[in-house]
């Protein structure tokens, strides 16, 4: 490619991320700050280059594995529920391409998230190092036993969908931690949000979604 093309790729995309936050805008998503992470979080660099194109369509994408990028408008919902004043540490079930994870990095102070497909989650190391986010740190582990070694966390965002709350996941949260979650089966799910108070959950419920299954055991 020469550097006269690659500069009008530079453009589009700018112009594209942009048209991106005013649609998010537009959709009622308010938090300013969830706005400039999304806007500062290079999607085109955690997606296949066939589809860098799309990358700044409010759609979510194939990255292989039979597995998605999560639709910006569903990430930017997730990230405004999680986030909490007291929220720095946060776990993620389900890297993926490592996306929301790079996004909620410009957020809090530490990631940390488990994928259970290797090549996957080995992708999307090789990328936070490529964009130097350290703060994120991966392991390769079955979400619906969490990540016990490093809990209490002050939020726990879920990225594919289990048909049932896993109850490991409510007893690695905080106090006053948040579990945002999508229950339900593989056509449709309820994005659920779970608030920690003492050992009482308090639940809310935000819109319908359609996540990947999750699934037990690694790959
Ligand atoms: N957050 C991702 C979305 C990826 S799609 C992104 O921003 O790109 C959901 C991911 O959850 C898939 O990669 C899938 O392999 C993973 N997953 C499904 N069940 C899981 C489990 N039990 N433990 C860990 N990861 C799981």
């Amino acid at each position: 490619m020469n550097s006269a093309s690659r500069k009008g790729i530079g453009m589009t995309s700018e112009r594209t991320r942009r048209r991106l936050i005013d649609r998010l805008r537009s959709e009622g998503i308010s938090n300013s700050r969830v706005l400039e992470a999304i806007a500062a979080t290079p999607r085109h660099l955690f997606l296949d280059e066939a589809l860098g194109s799309h990358a700044y369509d409010d759609t979510a994408l194939p990255i292989g594995f039979n597995q998605t990028i999560s639709q910006p408008y569903v990430v930017a919902i997730m990230t405004e529920a999680i986030l909490h004043p007291g929220c720095h540490k946060v776990l993620e079930i389900g890297t993926g391409s490592g996306y929301q994870a790079a996004v909620l990095a410009r957020l809090v102070d530490t990631v940390y998230t488990v994928e259970r497909i290797r090549p996957l989650l080995d992708a999307a190391v090789e990328r936070f190092q490529k964009l130097d986010i350290r703060n994120v740190y991966c392991r390769h582990r079955d979400g619906f036993e969490g990540l016990p070694e490093h809990a209490p966390y002050d939020g726990i965002l879920v990225t594919a969908a289990p048909a049932e709350i896993p109850q490991a996941l409510l007893a690695q949260l905080g106090e006053g931690g948040r579990l945002v979650i999508p229950v339900g089966d593989r056509y449709a799910q309820d994005l659920r949000v779970i608030t920690r108070h003492g050992d009482e959950f308090e639940e809310r419920r935000l819109e319908r979604v359609r996540f990947v299954p999750m699934l037990d055991g690694l790959s």
